[in-house]
């Protein structure tokens, strides 16, 4: 998505090889019109897979799952991370572990939200190790519902994700797709 692409060229702050800043338009700040332009393009590209539902992770998944919802005239869903281990049996819950973090947290969705008549689309704003996406799946899956896809806003396609989500026979539909990152440098998969 060449809108999208270009902010990144002109306001994402790659801090090191692993690590893009975009606090600017996606993490802290937020830039409503390219969040709408975001969820527009995921919605166009998921509009014929008989999505119920947008899914997404909080806090940064929310903005462009919202405009895509939105879109596609269904309801969002908010995977919420919890610090408690609280057990409740109207909770579907799943430890996620961030090896890069090395922080666990536990992701929870009320079994009021989800059924196995959903079908659901998957939205986040990074993709990098895949194991949030990986923790959604499960978390969507505990409830019997299926998945239509996963859209991610920013994929870093040098680290393992998509190809972890890929081998599950999930489709993976990213808008922009990093093939190298390092101080002063943003290189796109589609710049050959
Ligand atoms: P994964 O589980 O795929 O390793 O990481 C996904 C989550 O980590 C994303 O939801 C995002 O919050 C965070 N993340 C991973 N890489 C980056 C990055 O380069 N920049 C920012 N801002 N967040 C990232």
């Amino acid at each position: 998505m060449k809108l999208l692409e270009d902010k990144i060229r002109t306001d994402g702050v790659a801090v090191n090889e692993n690590i893009l800043k975009v606090d600017s338009f996606i993490n802290h700040q937020v830039d409503p019109s390219l969040m709408l332009a975001i969820g527009e393009e995921f919605a166009a590209h998921f509009k014929n897979h008989g999505i119920t539902k947008v899914a997404t992770i909080e806090s940064s998944g929310i903005a462009p799952a919202l405009t895509c919802a939105m879109t596609l005239g269904v309801p969002m869903i908010i995977l919420k991370k919890q610090p408690s281990k609280t057990l409740n049996s109207d909770l579907y819950q799943t430890i996620v572990t961030s090896y890069t973090k090395g922080t666990s947290y536990e992701l929870t969705l009320s079994s009021k939200y989800i059924s196995s008549d959903d079908h659901v689309l998957i939205i986040d704003d990074f993709l990098a190790n895949g194991e949030a996406a990986t923790g959604a799946l499960r978390l969507i899956r505990k409830a019997h519902a299926t998945i239509a896809g996963i859209g991610i806003v920013i994929e870093k396609s040098f680290q393992p994700g998509r190809e972890k989500l890929i081998s599950q026979g999930i489709e993976v539909f990213s808008l922009a797709r990093i093939k190298k990152l390092d101080v002063g440098t943003i290189e796109f998969m589609d710049e050959e």
